[in-house]
């Protein structure tokens, strides 16, 4: 394990920096909002169980995750907050959430039955989560199905009805449209319990790290941050966060190739003159996706370097600018500050046509986190 340190390829996890916008969450949402922090897969590749602590540290009353295995893992370090399964749950994953005393979303009846069949066998009552379709279209009730089929289940006596959920399909678009046509449905569910004397749950919740900027109307009780609890900004004008990750790697090799070489696989890099081309200990593998060849730069001692040639399984080549002197085992930066300068996640995942989520929870498991 101590090993994968020496190779000098590694994602720096500052916890400070989650303290940090875990306390603007709270600040910004008041007293009466609990924030969740959303660690599924990995806390987006930070690290779940370390982000957890931080931010629980710093406030956070609620975790969320993607499957009962993940919030096992939490629950065996020690967290002992509330912690909401946000996906679909199998028969088997239910009895380990229930196991684990997890708050499950249910959206279906096989879920649904699990509960009921597990609540017995294991003599617990469980704290379920109503997740409503309103718009996202994907997971979640209809809401007629609401009065008629799931208050009846939601008030039999051997479960708790905790909470009732939602999720924006486009919080983070240009245009608030249907945002608020998502949220004029939730409130409509939301008044068909109350009209009919029913208490509704102590828990309503239906922001993301977006709604929760830009929305104040979506955050009822609860606001679910993921992305900004990691830094990166949900949409072009949020408000400055605080990255968590830098992303570092080293140069292998340094050298000068003469004015019509190629470099790499494919030959998809044509020196136009001169050139000093450094070789750095980063690749697909690690998660620096292929699709970054010729597209992306890197950062050495704080001037940009473009990333050429095809992307390799474990390495990477960049054109290092004349006036630039590099040597082989010099810092190379992914993500992150290096002097006056800075690279975010979100640049490279515009570079990769895709959204920052995609880019950190694809930093593999060969990158070592080393928590600062
Ligand atoms: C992942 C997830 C979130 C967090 O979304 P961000 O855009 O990362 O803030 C919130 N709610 C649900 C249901 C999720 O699955």
């Amino acid at each position: 394990m101590a090993t994968a340190y020496l190779r000098g390829t590694a994602a720096h996890i500052d916890l400070d920096a989650v303290g940090e916008n875990i306390r603007l969450f709270r600040r910004m949402c008041g007293p009466d909002v609990a924030v969740m922090a959303v660690v599924k897969a990995d806390g987006y590749g930070h690290g779940a169980v370390r982000v957890a602590k931080s931010a629980v540290a710093h406030g956070a009353g609620w975790l969320g995750v993607a499957t009962a295995e993940e919030g096992m893992e939490l629950r065996e370090a020690g967290l002992s907050v509330p912690i909401l399964v946000l996906g679909a749950s199998s028969p088997g994953q239910v009895r380990l959430a229930l196991a684990a005393r997890l708050d499950l979303t249910i959206f279906e009846d096989g879920a649904w039955n699990a509960v009921r069949w597990w609540a017995d066998r294991l003599g617990v009552r469980p704290r379920i989560h109503l997740k409503v379709d309103t718009g996202m279209g994907r997971v979640g009730v209809a809401p007629r199905s609401v009065m008629s089929t799931w208050i009846p289940r939601l008030r039999e006596p051997h479960v708790v009805w905790q909470g009732l959920m939602s999720h924006l399909a486009e919080s983070d678009a240009d245009s608030d449209m249907f945002t608020r046509r998502q949220l004029a449905v939730f409130l409509d569910v939301i008044e068909s319990i109350r009209s009919r004397g029913v208490d509704l749950p102590p828990t309503i919740h239906l922001a993301n790290s977006a709604a929760a900027l830009r929305y104040p109307g979506t955050h009822f009780n609860l606001v679910r941050v993921g992305i900004a609890l990691y830094g990166a900004k949900p949409y072009p004008s949020a408000p400055a966060l605080t990255p968590v990750m830098r992303l570092q790697s080293r140069v292998t090799l340094v050298k000068r190739v003469d004015a019509g070489s190629t470099v790499g696989y494919g030959r998809t890099y044509v020196a136009d003159k001169e050139t000093t081309i450094a070789t750095v200990a980063l690749g697909y593998a690690d998660g620096y996706r292929r699709v970054l060849s010729n597209k992306a730069n890197v950062l050495i001692a704080g001037r940009r370097c473009a990333v050429v040639g095809t992307i390799s399984m474990d390495q990477l080549t960049v054109a290092v600018p004349n006036d630039l002197r590099v040597d082989v085992g010099d810092v190379v930066t992914i993500i992150g500050p290096d002097r006056g300068e800075r690279i975010t996640v979100e640049e490279v995942a515009q570079w990769a046509d895709t959204i920052s989520y995609e880019i950190l929870t694809g930093i593999s498991h060969r990158v070592p986190r080393i928590f600062v």
